[in-house]
């Protein structure tokens, strides 16, 4: 980064330049904010007509590839499916092969993974940089696309904390920022509450079909539901808006809470926890994956559990 050795010195829009990878769902309304509140952004995303589409909306630039992007840029934020992208987009394939950031990222630079990646993967990861003397944050996000556009997401940082200080103007235009602790923590916490989260979703779908099938109206359940001690953020802001008027777009794919799901229970396979509910929740995502496709939002989670 720009100041390197002035480690109190907070970066601004006048001191670092800033890469954006992963313009998708989620990366392209927090890369908004970014342009919005005075930064100077670059993008890439490896599907060429979102970075198109996100310059001409938004302003900023856009790379033609990896390398392009990490000689401009002194921080890159990283918005990507999971940490296995990540890896590869920063260090490349098997061997550094092919176009990635470490091909021409100074040293010095920040990464910070905003994405749900593994937080395993991300402490190897956060070694194998600081050898080449660079830096990662893991900052990981909640809030989904409607807190992404307002710009009110819940980031959740770990990694050094004089350097999450130092980044901190960086992440404020997108959201509220949480320090966790150390380097993987970040994702690790994001994962558990997205294993709480999807458990949630699960519970009430089921409640909703048996009470169904008892003669109970679905909206009826989850009015009593919210009114009561079993209301949680599926059945407050989930079955209304997306799920009992079957327009299942809340922008989160059911892919992707099966990765967060899964990772979860590798940081708890990895702690010696059995968290026995955890992989019954994991088994049945995976099962909804099978049957109605990753890339299905999360919410068609209650067509692999029943009628509605
Ligand atoms: P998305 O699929 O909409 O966006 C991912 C983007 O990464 C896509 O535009 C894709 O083209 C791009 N991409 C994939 N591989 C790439 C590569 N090798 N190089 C460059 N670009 C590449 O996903 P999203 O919903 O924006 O989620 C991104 C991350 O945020 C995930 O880790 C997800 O779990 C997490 N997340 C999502 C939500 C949500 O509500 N959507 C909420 C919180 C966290």
């Amino acid at each position: 980064m720009a100041q390197a050795d002035s480690k109190a010195v907070a970066i601004s829009p006048a001191t670092v330049k800033v890469g954006f990878v992963g313009i998708g769902n989620m990366g392209a309304p927090m890369a908004s904010h970014l342009i919005k509140a005075g930064w100077v952004v670059q993008v890439y995303d490896s599907d060429p007509g979102k970075s198109r589409k996100f310059v001409a909306a938004h302003g900023g630039s856009s790379a033609a590839g990896l390398a392009e992007l990490a000689r401009h840029s002194n921080v890159i934020i990283t918005m990507l499916p999971d940490g296995h992208v990540v890896r590869q987009v920063v260090l490349g394939g098997a061997g550094g092969a092919g176009d990635c950031l470490a091909q021409s990222m100074a040293k010095g630079t920040a990464i910070i993974d905003m994405s749900s990646s593994s937080p395993v993967g991300t402490r190897v990861l956060g070694k194998d940089l600081a050898q080449r003397g660079m830096s990662l944050l893991d900052a990981p996000v909640s809030g989904g696309v409607k807190g992404a556009v307002a710009g009110s997401l819940a980031i959740i940082v770990g990694g050094d904390e004089e350097l999450a200080k130092r980044c901190d103007p960086l992440l404020a235009p997108m959201g509220r920022r949480f320090y966790i602790g150390s380097l993987g923590s970040g994702h690790a916490a994001k994962v558990l509450n997205n294993y709480v989260s999807a458990a949630g979703l699960a519970a009430a779908g089921e409640a909703v079909i048996i009470a169904r099938r008892f003669g109970i109206d679905a909206q009826t359940l989850i009015n009593v539901i919210n009114a009561s001690t079993g209301r949680n953020n599926s059945t407050e802001n989930k079955f209304a808006q997306f799920i009992l008027n079957k327009k299942f777009n809340s922008g989160f794919a059911l892919g992707l809470m099966a990765k967060d799901l899964a990772l979860a229970m590798e940081v708890a396979e990895a702690c010696g926890v059995p968290a026995e509910l955890g992989h019954a929740t994991l088994r049945l995502w995976q099962a909804a994956e099978a049957e109605v496709g990753g890339k299905a939002d999360h919410t068609e989670i209650v067509k692999h559990l029943g009628d509605l």
